[in-house]
């Protein structure tokens, strides 16, 4: 009998209502959800690693521990617990950041296997911050019969071993965990890595790191098809919708392109010609606008706006932060201003809101610019037919849906999409999962831009080689960005914080003006700090990644980076993109606490091309990681990865002839349950509509 994933968890023997309300608390109420709990990773104790033969990276070692002592740094307020590991054949040093319990923890007589990071930190090689396990425990346990032993994330009150003892419980009924289609349908149709309940099966009960990748491939297979499934039919759907026709009119575009101070480069031309081809069009534009920091997509977004505007319409454009909202409404209203836009900025700390509404509703004011504030039920449009969201893997799906209800609420219409990122996105990826979103690419930079000088520097090299610098750019009144990981001191990493280096800059530039700025201070705080730093009102800024959104401060010209190995290649070249927007040579230092800089550092120095560099870092990372954000703030994959395009080859394919099955016979996919509930999920995602 197939179990019925849907059922509750008590439905298995040996769950009672005491574990359920445990799982429950942690989101697990379904056999489903339970299933679909796997392990974080695992650790292959059978495969440790002898210490006279260790390398740097992750590794497993069995010992005994010793000389384990305890102190306090007082510059960055670590406690520091350290000691060493022997076994027959070699000794290494151990390191634990704020985890002072540590040094009672141990029996020095007895071994454990340490697993953790074995690297060079402070110009000596250690194990930092290793997990222990009592070698007795290991190796007794029984459970799996084998070293290979799967690793829980910990929920709640749940740890790694209370969910081991479930699943030991439920191994017998993995067998009869049904695919998500019924056999005869999917044989005929999927090219699908094996059958769920095998895989899932190895997900929870591998015995080496082949079987549980394989166990992750049928499951990201699966993910990437509901993905896609859930694009295509979204497609379908999205051309029945209807929208605003804007009539093609060159002439007008001619009208501003004129009144530039310089020449729209190829990339922008085409960019607006394709735009302003698919406004003409009665169903709803769904276009992505993507081009390195630079490159000049705002531009883009005024001409198509102004084309939307003097057809009578009014157009919205949606920023992630208050700064960035007011840097566009800014320039876009010196842009349109003269030739009779009415162009109003809609932020939290915008005064007389209520009024500006009722200039919007009654259709007086053309263009409104601005963050999440005006998303809010009361801001209503007479006439929104296009919707501009710039990074827009900034927003939540909820908030795009949000904007875009505004238009259909009033008039049954759909409004005109035009997405902006300067993250790019391979093309595959583009086909195969956003289905239904057409892609304009800004390859080339304008004319006459400098590249950002980049070097990468030891934090031991500041006296001699960095603080000259930074003078250098003070005396020429430009501005610094110094960019931290952290924003306070905490355990785990020895990162930089923000708190601390503000404070030693302090020290080391006293007479200039030094501010502070991260992510966990009040949105207003945040935006006077970079107010004040947009008009030149500070001089040093101190801050997390959170100026990495589009902010432009052309005097900003130099900019440091702390702890830069800790960020994507991509995250870098994003935030490098901060300065260098102006006349002026810029210089970006990588600051690293390696003698030999990593390859992802050496390709910053070499290049400033985003698009090169985005390639580099999906070769350098392999899948998974790039697309961070995307896959975090929009798309939640939880195994599949944007960058492996032989399975969203495979799951395309799949997903299509499915699609063709079932659009022949409509409403079969509601025969579909479990199918049916995960794509309802992904279709508020892919369709961006
Ligand atoms: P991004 O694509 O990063 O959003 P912006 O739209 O902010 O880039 O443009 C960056 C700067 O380049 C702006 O100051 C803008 O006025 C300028 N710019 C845009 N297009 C051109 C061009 N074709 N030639 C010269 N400068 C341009
Ligand atoms: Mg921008």
């Amino acid at each position: 009998m197939p179990i019925n994933l849907f059922a509750p968890v008590t439905s298995i023997s040996g769950i009672g209502p005491k574990t359920e309300a445990i799982l429950n608390k942690t989101g697990i109420k379904t056999i489903r959800d339970l299933l679909y709990y796997l392990p974080r990773t695992y650790e292959n104790y059978a495969t440790t690693t002898k210490l006279s033969e260790i390398k740097p990276g992750k590794v497993i070692v069995r010992g005994k521990i010793s000389d384990l002592k305890t102190s306090h740094t007082r510059r960055r307020n670590l406690t520091i617990t350290e000691g060493v590991i022997r076994d027959e054949s070699d000794a290494i040093r151990v390191i634990w950041f704020n985890q002072p319990y540590r040094a009672k923890q141990f029996d020095k007589n007895k071994d454990y296997y340490f697993t953790g990071s074995y690297d060079l930190s402070h110009g000596k090689y250690q194990l930092t911050s290793p997990s222990a396990q009592l070698a007795s425990d290991i190796e007794n346990n029984t459970i799996g019969g084998n070293r290979y032993r799967p690793i829980y994330p910990v929920r709640g009150a749940f740890k790694s071993e209370g969910f081991k003892k479930i699943f030991e419980t439920l191994r017998a009924d993995f067998a009869d965990i049904p695919d998500l289609l019924p056999y005869s349908e999917s044989s005929a149709i999927f090219t699908k890595p094996g059958t769920r309940a095998e895989a899932l099966f190895k997900a929870h009960f591998a015995e080496n790191d082949a079987e549980a990748k394989a166990a992750r491939e049928y499951l990201a297979y699966e993910e990437l098809f509901e993905l896609i499934l859930a694009a295509n039919l979204n497609k379908k759907e999205n051309q029945k919708l209807k929208s605003e026709s804007v009539a093609f009119a060159p002439d007008r575009i001619k009208e501003i392109t004129g009144s530039l101070k310089f020449k729209l480069t190829n990339a922008q031309r085409l960019a607006t010609y394709e735009i302003l081809k698919d406004l003409e069009k009665d169903v709803p534009m769904n276009r992505l606008l993507q081009g390195d920091v630079g490159s000049g997509k705002t531009i883009v977004a005024g001409l198509s706006a102004y084309e939307v505007i003097k057809a009578g319409h009014q157009v919205a454009l949606l920023a992630p932060t208050a700064i960035l909202a007011s840097q566009h409404a800014e320039s876009l209203s010196s842009l349109l201003e003269p030739f009779g836009v009415k162009v109003a900025l809609l932020v939290g700390s915008t005064k007389h809101k209520s009024e500006l509404k009722k200039k919007i509703r009654k259709g007086e004011i053309d263009f409104v610019i601005g963050t999440h504030a005006l998303l809010t039920d009361d801001t209503e449009f007479s006439s929104l037919t296009l919707c501009i969201i710039d990074e827009q893997h900034r927003f939540g799906v909820n908030q795009r849906q949000k904007l875009l209800e505004k238009t259909v609420k009033n008039t049954g219409i759909a409004p005109h999409l035009l997405m902006m990122t300067a993250t790019p996105i391979p093309r595959s990826l583009q086909l195969a999962i956003f289905g239904d979103l057409e892609v304009s690419t800004l390859n080339e930079l304008p004319k006459g831009r400098q590249p950002v000088l980049t070097k990468v520097i030891r934090e031991i090299d500041f006296t001699d080689t960095l603080y000259p610098e930074v003078r250098n750019y003070l005396a020429k009144k430009q501005q610094v960005y110094w960019i931290c990981k952290k924003i306070t001191e905490s355990g785990q990493s020895d990162a930089v914080s923000v708190k601390k280096q503000t404070e030693k800059l302090q020290k080391v530039f006293q007479k200039e003006r030094i501010a502070f700025l991260h992510g966990r201070m009040k949105p207003d705080e945040k935006d006077a700090i970079m107010e004040r730093f947009a008009k030149g009102e500070i001089d040093i800024l101190v801050s997390t990644t959170v100026v990495e959104v589009g902010v432009n401060v052309p005097n900003a010209n130099l900019m440091v980076i702390m702890d830069a190995d800790g960020y994507g290649l991509a995250q870098l070249h994003q935030l490098r993109g901060r300065v260098g927007r102006g006349q002026d040579l810029a210089k970006c230092f990588l600051v690293t606490g390696n003698d030999e800089p990593s390859r992802r550092l050496k390709e910053l120095e070499k290049s400033n091309d985003g698009f090169y560099l985005a390639e580099v870092d999906l070769k350098l990372r392999g899948p998974g990681e790039i697309y961070g954000s995307l896959q975090h703030g929009a798309l939640n994959l939880q195994f599949a990865s944007l960058t492996d395009s032989r399975l969203i080859v495979a799951a395309s394919r799949d997903a299509r002839k499915f699609t063709d099955v079932f659009a022949k016979t409509p409403n079969q996919l509601e025969k579909y349950p479990e199918l049916s509930s995960c794509i309802k999920q992904y279709q508020q995602l892919t369709t961006l509509n």
